[in-house]
């Protein structure tokens, strides 16, 4: 493809995209795609000739679209949100252009540069604690999601309590994971990637906020040790992704603080908050933890992948992950004046995500990004209010953020044909989870476009479809 050609294809793409932001509305927002109709309509052999880039284009829209659940749509309000923006598409499509591999920092200065140069505007931007800034001996760097973060906290963690033993010989001890109950998968995912065993990771219990019980931590931690384990991490969650709640972080770190454990923080979709003063609490007891992580890619209209790791130590990541061999040595490596991003993470490779965030957070501005933060509190609020106004639904977890938990007090089996009904009607897409066994709605307000006539609409969706259901059931 010349450059003439790009140009002029690249126009029809960029048109493309603007008028699927201007049309997402038109599509039922949960797909409606059988299992297997995409490949179906694929042809079943990769073709002998290059074909015009109209033909694709052309199929995209024909077999692509009706297989996409429409994740940018303002009425799309399950899991959490993954939201994109212009500026960030944008510096994406830059970052494709110039296909860099930023593994060194000698493989592309600006790559290394600017990405760290972003974590240190995101420590000043959220007010995270100093000690994650690159000025001392921490840092941030951008991993492709939490998951990887939570293991390379691991990867890190199991370095230190080991004295990097495990990293020679293996692992010669039994260590030990704990998370509460609420936390996400990537945890157990992570024990069972670093070699320790599902059975290491000890499930801590909740209180009745979803919040892990810190006393409890304490003794479980207290009866591993008599049984002759090696405590190695404690994953806390600021938000966990059923219902938000927040775990005691500063309690947490005490009992880390005594056993010599690594406490790694996940703040996924919640760590956006703290762009706002008067949220900063979700910050909490961060001052002790070891590392900590949030997703741009959830909350903060970066497109997938874009998740913000940080660690107080960088040494420990850096010898548990660090290899060299000879054809990667260089100059600049050896002077150990610039980072390479590869000893910081799984692969060696890495794309030049910076560049989104860059874009981002200079086409909004810090106020800009506020007043987003703010105005889904503010519709979700709304939400609340007239959930609690409507006598056939109830909150089951206090919201304080973007998240309402709820349920209809008919109990599970209406509960859930409502869900099933409103994301068949296209109209919206909402997902759900169990608080003390009962089935309950989840409606995350965090879609770039998502304005008070969206809420209404998804509101008197599924205030329709219980009266519907009512009716039915007589
Ligand atoms: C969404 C979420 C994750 C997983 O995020 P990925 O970036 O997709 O790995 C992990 N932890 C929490 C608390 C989450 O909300």
């Amino acid at each position: 493809m010349s450059p003439d050609d790009f140009r002029r294809h690249g126009r029809a793409v960029i048109d493309w995209i603007a008028g699927y932001m201007e049309s997402v509305e038109t599509h039922p927002v949960l797909s409606r795609s059988e299992p297997g109709e995409v490949r179906a309509r694929l042809p079943q052999h990769p073709p002998e000739m290059g074909e015009p880039f109209e033909a694709m284009l052309r199929d995209v829209d024909e077999i692509v679209l009706p297989g996409i659940t429409h994740w940018q749509s303002p009425t799309f309000f399950a899991y959490f949100p993954a939201n994109a923006s212009g500026p960030a598409i944008l510096g994406e499509l830059l970052s494709a252009g110039l296909g860099v591999q930023g593994m060194l920092w000698t493989t592309s200065p600006a790559c290394t540069e600017l990405e760290t140069h972003m974590l240190d505007w995101l420590v000043e931007l959220l007010d995270l604690p100093e000690r994650f800034s690159s000025r001392g001996p921490g840092g941030g760097v951008i991993q492709d999601s939490a998951s990887s973060a939570t293991l390379c906290a691991l990867i890190a963690a199991r370095e230190r309590v080991t004295s990097g033993a495990c990293n020679r010989s293996g692992i010669d001890r039994r260590l030990t994971v704990y998370s509460s109950s609420e936390a996400h998968s990537s945890v157990e995912k992570a024990v069972r990637v670093a070699g320790l065993g599902s059975d290491s990771l000890r499930a801590v219990p909740i209180d009745a906020s979803g919040a892990m019980k810190a006393d409890a931590l304490r003794m479980q931690v207290t009866r591993d040790v008599a049984d002759g384990a090696t405590p190695c991490l404690v994953v806390a969650t600021a938000g966990t992704t059923s219902s938000l709640a927040l775990d005691p972080v500063a309690e947490i770190a005490e009992v880390c603080e005594s056993h010599g454990m690594w406490l790694h923080v996940d703040a996924a979709m919640a760590g956006t908050a703290a762009l706002c003063p008067e949220l900063r609490f979700v910050n909490d007891g961060l001052e002790s933890a070891d590392s900590y992580c949030f997703n741009p890619h959830k909350w903060m209209l970066v497109n997938f992948d874009c998740d913000c790791f940080y660690v107080s130590d960088r040494a420990a990541l850096i010898n548990a992950l660090s290899v060299l061999p000879e054809y990667l040595r260089n100059e600049a490596s050896e002077s150990g004046d610039v980072i390479d991003y590869r000893d910081w993470q799984i692969p060696l490779g890495r794309r030049f995500r910076a560049l989104k965030l860059w874009f981002v957070i200079r086409h909004y501005g810090i106020e800009g990004l506020r007043a987003f933060v703010r105005r889904h509190i503010e519709l979700t609020h709304a939400l609340v209010e007239w959930i609690e106004d409507d006598p056939d639904f109830e909150i089951v977890s206090p919201p304080w953020l973007n998240l309402v938990c709820f349920s209809h007090r008919a109990g599970d089996e209406v509960t859930q044909e409502i869900m099933r009904r409103v994301n068949a009607s296209g109209r919206m897409y909402i997902t759900h989870t169990r608080v003390d066994e009962r089935v309950v709605l989840r409606m995350c307000v965090g879609q770039t476009h998502t304005e008070s006539e969206h809420i209404e609409r998804a509101w008197s969706t599924l205030r329709q479809t219980a009266a519907e259901i009512a009716a039915e059931r007589g």
